[in-house]
């Protein structure tokens, strides 16, 4: 028997993403889904099928029940999971809540770009408790320049709608920003509070080192640093807290000594595993965005537990349950206790793998300097908080791995 069976050994799966659509109806530029490395989607069904969802279903309930858990996260993700349509979700929806619910406290999340939702969607989100994550990259201008659809038409005016829908019903829901480079960010972020948004998340985009060359030279050396600092200190000097804006406090949480909660900043183990439709078990999928095939498992829910993803061969092991071993140079850095080397896809190369630095490491380093100018917290501050927490034993429930937006 493996020690993942045991309760109380936190190895073990807390979240799954279920890819219900392998199919989007937008073709957004910098998508790493269809548009980069990865060529993985053509070979998948086009929608997940009850059969594997009951599947992925019991495989939950079997690790829940096996290591006492006393809570599990659900997100429907994509392509674009609205695909699969109101009525499949709704039933799924209620069929997870009925199968998980006297085991766990369970959550349902959504992931869409927001264009396909309408009132029987809204209906079912409120009726299930279904919190979402919309995508939209700023005002009409910028983010119709990427987020395009298959006949290359903006997606703006579909989005918007989308998240006006989910505002008056007062469905829980955040927006993820993929930031875009080289636009003014207090333009992009006052849009946002402008439509009334309330939970932000700014997300830096995905690159490699093989991929990062262009991107310098047309942007400069830190355009992701560029971008969020005028907007911490927006947030810092005329904000309030009523706005959550996620990246940057898990950049703050970090350097009061606590723990991220999200992998791109922190590096501690996601914990989570994402369902293809076919039943496909894969590590983080962001790392289509390296190379093709790289997220890739090849263990299926049909024949395999979740208790195998302990002993497989591949690195998603080590990246799902333990977080990656830093890269070289992170080992020297100042911040390499906070950072933890940055987002696993963004230190890919294809001649040293992850043993690099972000490829953002300068806008990180930029980052922490600034917030920690701002907090007054300098790094041995954040070492002794991290010590003193670490001795109270603290367990900070809500971080990595129950977060996916
Ligand atoms: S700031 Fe750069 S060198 Fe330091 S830990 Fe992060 S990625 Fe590594």
């Amino acid at each position: 028997m493996s020690e993942v069976r045991h309760p109380g050994n936190t190895r073990y799966v807390s979240q799954v993403i279920l890819k219900v659509a392998s199919r989007c109806n937008l073709n957004c530029s910098y998508c790493y889904v269809y548009n980069m490395a990865d060529s993985t989607w053509k070979m998948r069904p086009a929608l997940m099928s009850n059969e594997v969802f009951e599947t992925a279903l019991a495989r939950i309930s079997q690790q829940c029940r096996a290591t006492g858990q006393d809570r599990f996260r659900i997100a429907f993700h994509g392509g674009e999971p609205c695909l699969i349509g109101p009525e499949t979700f709704d039933a799924w929806c209620g069929r997870a809540r009925a199968v998980l619910g006297e085991i766990v406290k369970l959550s349902l999340v959504m992931q869409t770009n927001g264009t396909l939702l309408d009132s029987r969607w809204i209906a079912s989100l409120l009726k299930h408790q279904v919190s979402i994550g919309i995508s939209m990259d700023g005002p009409k201008e910028v983010h119709d320049a990427v987020r395009v659809d298959h006949l290359e038409q903006g997606s703006y005016e579909r989005v918007e709608r989308g998240l006006r829908l989910l505002q008056e019903a007062e469905v829980p829901y955040g927006v993820g920003c993929v930031i875009p480079l080289g636009t003014d960010p207090l333009t992009v972020h006052r849009h946002f509070l402008r439509l009334g948004c309330t939970q932000i998340t700014y997300l830096m985009p995905h690159f490699t080192h093989d991929t990062i060359a262009p991107v310098r030279q047309r942007f400069g050396a830190t355009p992701c640093a560029d971008f969020l600092i005028p907007i911490f200190d927006a947030w810092w000097f005329e904000g309030s807290m009523d706005v959550q804006i996620d990246d940057l406090k898990n950049v703050a949480r970090v350097i009061m000594g606590g723990r991220s909660r999200s992998e791109a900043i922190g590096n501690d183990p996601p914990g989570y595993v994402f369902i293809e439709p076919d039943g496909e078990m894969e590590g983080l999928d962001n790392l289509r965005s390296c190379c093709d095939g790289l997220s890739r498992i090849k263990l299926n829910v049909r024949n395999s537990d979740f208790f195998d993803l302990l002993t497989t061969e591949t690195m998603h092991s080590q990246a799902i349950f333990e977080g990656m071993p830093l890269a070289q140079t992170c080992r020297s850095c100042p911040e390499g206790e906070t950072c933890r080397g940055g987002y696993l896809p963004h230190r890919y190369s294809k001649d040293r793998g992850f043993d690099n630095p972000s490829v953002w490491c300068a806008d990180l380093l930029k980052l922490f300097a600034h917030l920690r100018s701002r907090m007054g917290v300098s790094i041995e501050e954040t070492k002794e908080r991290r010590r003193v927490l670490a001795a109270k034993c603290v367990p900070d429930l809500d971080a990595v791995g129950t977060q996916v937006f």
